[in-house]
């Protein structure tokens, strides 16, 4: 026998029975998205490889080890995109959609990282990705994240603590890096292998450190919240003070980095306790300096974006149900003139039943095993129509959930018959999405 070849390490199959939980997610940022005003953009999942070493940065774990580069038959080196914001920005500026406009825009898709796979994190997952440019804030910055704590709602997700912190201008981050440097130079000795390299290039990453033996001096470096420029204090100030005033609760942070360089002031991340060590499900912050650096006109910006894979952990740990509908109908096909007679009815069915759901047996079968397909498919009603019944121009109902009888009714008047029998069942037009 041939070896079986199997799915790439880290890149999930999902399979029909996950799929409705999928698409309670997606269906309900959809709904939000619109409510708020945000609208949909898709861009490629392929970018030359320079715009995310020039947007997330050199020194980035996602730049230097996480990458899924390759050079395509053109010599070209491009990248499936490990985020959607850089292709956001890209499509914004080519497309002119930053002059004199303000854009709230939202994409979802899946983003590719050469991560160490373990549960929660994947080397293809996927985001939804909310965006708005043109808006200096702090106003838009609470919108997003109300737009956020309102989707938890929506899903019924109650575990999740939202952690907020500022990072400044570029410049004032720049003297505190400087602080931080010296700080950490000062501890050489203590420093993992990891933050001895991020010493020299990105010493703000070493606050993000994962490793719990770094974890006390990490407490106690300076604070950046400490060294911020007046103008970003009282953005921060302001945020916090919106914020509370919609009755959102958060923390501030002030070791809350993000593992991107484009982030400037409003720094946030959604938390889950009940996600174990991949906890982060949304992060997000403002980039004001981000479309100016890729070619555009300076803009202020900012988003935020969720793990879909780890809300759908979320809702599962919360035992709440999502299960793919049912077939309201079931039609059962005995001999060849009632096959051809049935193909043609299922799809008068369908066009008066829309939204109803049916299956057709397929591949024929005794009446009992017709009907034992029929139950495991979860079907409310079973019509039934063999020789006799198309001699007589009728089909036989079975209801095979309720405990009602078998009737019969004629072809002509079974649209209206089935319509009413699934009203009174309460399935007509019922959707996962
Ligand atoms: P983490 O700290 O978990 O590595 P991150 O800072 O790299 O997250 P972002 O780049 O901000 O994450 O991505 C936003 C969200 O996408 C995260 O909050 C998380 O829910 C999800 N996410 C990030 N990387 C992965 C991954 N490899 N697999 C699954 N989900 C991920
Ligand atoms: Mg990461």
């Amino acid at each position: 026998m041939e070896s079986k070849l199997q799915a790439i390490r880290g890149m999930n199959d999902l399979l029909a029975d996950q799929l409705p939980y999928w698409r309670l997610v997606e269906r309900a940022a959809r709904e939000l998205f619109a409510d708020y005003g945000y609208q949909e953009m898709r861009v490629p999942l392929v970018e030359r490889a320079e715009l995310f070493q020039r947007s997330i940065g050199e020194h980035t774990d996602i730049v230097e080890k996480e990458m899924y580069s390759f050079e395509d038959r053109g010599g070209d080196l491009l990248c499936l995109r490990p985020e959607a914001t850089a292709g956001l920005v890209r499509a914004a500026i080519e497309h002119g959609l930053l002059h004199n406009q303000k854009q709230r825009l939202w994409t979802a898709g899946p983003m590719f990282r050469h991560e160490r796979p373990q549960a929660g994190r994947y080397r293809q997952f996927h985001q939804i990705d909310c965006e708005a440019f043109g808006y200096p804030g702090p106003d838009i910055d609470v919108e997003i994240v109300q737009l956020s704590a309102r989707l938890w709602r929506k899903l019924g997700i109650q575990d999740v603590a939202l952690r907020v912190n500022s990072l400044g201008t570029p410049e004032s981050r720049q003297r505190y890096r400087a602080l931080l440097v010296e700080y950490f130079g000062r501890h050489r000795a203590s420093l993992d292998a990891d933050s001895l390299r991020r010493l020299e290039s990105n010493p703000l990453r070493i606050l993000d450190s994962k490793n719990p033996a770094m974890r006390e001096l990490v407490a106690d470096a300076p604070l950046l919240t400490e060294h911020l420029d007046p103008r970003s204090q009282a953005h921060f100030e302001q945020f916090r003070d919106l914020l509370s005033g919609c009755g959102i609760a958060h923390e501030v942070d002030p070791r809350l980095v993000r593992g991107l360089d484009y982030y400037t002031r409003t720094v946030f991340e959604w938390t889950s306790a009940a996600l174990g060590a991949q906890d982060a499900v949304c992060s997000g912050g403002r980039y004001d300096g981000l479309v100016q650096q890729l070619g555009g006109e300076p803009t202020p910006a900012i988003g935020w974006a969720l793990g879909i894979e780890r809300i759908v952990g979320l809702l599962q740990a919360a035992g709440i149900a999502a299960a793919a509908r049912a077939p309201a109908v079931y039609l059962v096909l005995s001999g060849d003139p009632a096959l051809r007679a049935g193909l043609a009815l299922a799809e008068q069915l369908r066009d008066a039943l829309p939204g109803a759901g049916m299956l057709v047996n397929m591949d024929g079968g005794s009446f009992k095993a017709q009907l034992k397909r029929a139950d495991r498919s979860g079907a409310v009603l079973a019509l039934i129509i063999g020789d006799d019944e198309l001699a007589r121009g009728v089909a036989a109902i079975k209801p095979l959930r309720a405990g009602t009888g078998q009737q019969e009714c004629s072809l002509v008047e079974l649209p209206l018959r089935v319509a009413a029998l699934l009203r009174d069942a309460g399935t007509m037009g019922k959707d996962d999405g």
